[in-house]
């Protein structure tokens, strides 16, 4: 008996996109009517100042940036751009609310504010999911569902852990460092922030943080949901700005603490800017992830993990699994089966509830994409993208599929940070584990199949801060997320988490 849908009936290329061929084998185009999410929750401001001391301030040179919708490459808003001025005010607001009130709080009073954060994300989450998705380009079922009630969950986590620093460092006093300076980049930008700040603050910093200049509106949405939770002045201070503003805030002396979320590029510089003073440092770089297939796996929950491994957020994501090591038995139905979803995939809108994937962030990171994508095509990789309509306006890709790829290629080699999976092949569990090392990074792999002593084997053997198995892409604020080599040091999310914020003393 044919099912009522069965997709496998009609060839993939004599689909029209977008498609599902039904049991007589005959294709039938259809489309999803447009389901777009309402704009209007949110207000967006013509200009935004920046953040400092409770306040909203301009800059001290009266300068602005315009922060742009990049499915639109329409301006949403102009935002103040900080100065070194503004820097040096924002590490002291910081300095004195964590001498003044903050540092001194009992750790309960402290979680008190947390956990009135998390409710307030919670409440507003429409507001911030439109906004997110609006400056960021990430479609909404994705800001909505995942960056903010992950976002939420940080505050309610960290919050638990507020007035229990005892129990989470037995025998010791956990101390808090002092003023931490916060970087994120723009593919999580709420959620980058919530991994930050609110780890900071149980433990008892503050934090002066830079968002990344193309996605500056949610952390100043942020800021609005700190004064509504009557956080003391001064506890989070927001300073939007280029690069040079972020060197300029990790290198001041008021600053004890240095976080950073970005590029390895940049993630050595400022290592480099900081070197020689006694400030602690947490790293989270790039990634070039193995999503490693064998041949005993489920392929059909594969293909899931896969489209969800590197076509999740425009594949904008550092753990993104953007290196396919598939069996060399079962490639070929792998193979086919992934065309055939990626037929389905709807790119577009990222304000529409049925866009899977949406509007790439800049127009920057669009060219490097499409760069990176020729120099697969010039070394020899055979490339596939479904047939599918791009928006006419704003920066969209099409999700992308490399099969014929050698360990040597850019592609295979190079973070792209874009829905463009490599896909290798391999014969045994060693040489699977000898390709997926076989990286400058360090960040994130996938284990398939359907033995448990090999999930055991290959997750002790491959160097990741974090290997899934059977599954990916899952975050959970109690689970620490790090990497080795060129993916940085340290953790974020859990205790190690907390961790990071904390000088530990002898009783
Ligand atoms: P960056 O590393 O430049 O940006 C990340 C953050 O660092 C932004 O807030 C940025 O500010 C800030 N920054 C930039 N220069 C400096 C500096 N000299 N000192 C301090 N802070 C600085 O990433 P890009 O946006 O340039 O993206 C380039 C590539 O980096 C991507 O293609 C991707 O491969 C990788 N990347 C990895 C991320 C990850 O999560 N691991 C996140 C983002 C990018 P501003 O926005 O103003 O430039």
């Amino acid at each position: 008996m044919t099912t009522e849908i069965d997709k496998r009936l009609v060839p993939a290329a004599d689909r029209a996109p977008n498609s599902w061929g039904l049991g007589d084998g005959a294709a039938i185009p259809w489309e999803y009517a447009p389901a777009p999410e309402a704009r209007d929750i949110v207000t967006i401001k013509e200009r935004y100042g920046l953040f400092i001391g409770g306040r909203e301030v301009q800059a001290s040179d009266g300068e602005t940036f315009a922060t742009i919708d990049p499915s639109t490459e329409l301006p949403l808003a102009r935002v103040a751009r900080a100065t070194s001025v503004d820097i040096d005010k924002a590490v002291r607001a910081a300095r004195r609310a964590q001498r003044r009130s903050w540092g001194t709080l009992a750790g309960n009073e402290r979680a008190k504010y947390l956990f009135r954060i998390a409710r307030i994300l919670q409440e507003r989450s429409r507001e911030f999911a439109v906004l997110e998705s609006m400056d960021s380009g990430k479609p909404i079922r994705e800001s909505r569902d995942v960056d903010v009630p992950l976002a939420a969950a940080h505050f309610w986590y960290y919050a638990g852990w507020a007035d229990k620093l005892d129990y989470a460092f037995p025998g010791r006093i956990a101390r808090p460092l002092g003023v931490a300076a916060q970087i994120i980049p723009w593919n999580f930008p709420l959620l980058m922030l919530a991994w930050k700040i609110a780890p900071a603050l149980a433990a008892g910093n503050t934090v002066v943080l830079k968002p990344a200049s193309t996605t500056p509106l949610s952390a100043l949405l942020f800021a609005d949901v700190c004064v509504q939770a009557d956080l003391p002045p001064g506890v989070v201070n927001i300073v939007p700005g280029p690069g040079e503003v972020g060197m300029s805030l990790v290198t001041h002396p008021g600053v004890d603490k240095v976080a950073f979320t970005g590029s390895t590029e940049i993630g050595k510089k400022i290592q480099r800017g900081i070197a020689g003073t006694d400030k602690a440092l947490t790293l989270e770089l790039g990634g070039k992830a193995a999503n490693i297939v064998f041949d005993d796996a489920a392929l059909d929950q594969a293909v899931e993990g896969i489209v969800n491994g590197i076509y999740f957020n425009q594949g904008e994501v550092c753990c993104a699994g953007s290196r396919l090591l598939a069996q060399e038995s079962i490639v070929e139905p792998l193979i086919e089966k992934l065309k055939d979803r990626l037929a389905t995939i709807r790119v577009g809108d990222p304000l529409d509830k049925n866009t899977d994937v949406g509007a790439i962030n800049s127009k920057q990171q669009l060219e490097r994409i499409t760069e990176l994508v020729a120099s697969g095509v010039a070394e020899g990789a055979e490339l596939y993208q479904p047939p599918c309509d791009l928006p006419e306006r704003g920066y969209y890709f099409r999700p992308t599929l490399f099969t014929n790829v050698a360990q040597s290629h850019r592609i295979a080699n190079e973070e792209i940070f874009g829905p463009v999976l490599s896909v290798l092949t391999f014969r045994t569990p060693d040489e699977a584990v000898e390709k997926a090392n076989n990286t400058a990074y360090g960040l994130s792999a996938g284990v398939w199949t359907e033995k448990g002593s090999r999930i055991l084997e290959m997750a002790s053997r491959l160097k990741a801060g974090v290997v899934w198995a059977n599954t990916f892409n899952r975050f959970d604020p109690t689970s620490p997320f790090g990497g080795y080599k060129e993916s940085g040091f340290g953790r974020e999310g859990g205790m190690h988490g907390l961790h990071a914020y904390v000088r530990l003393e002898d009783r």
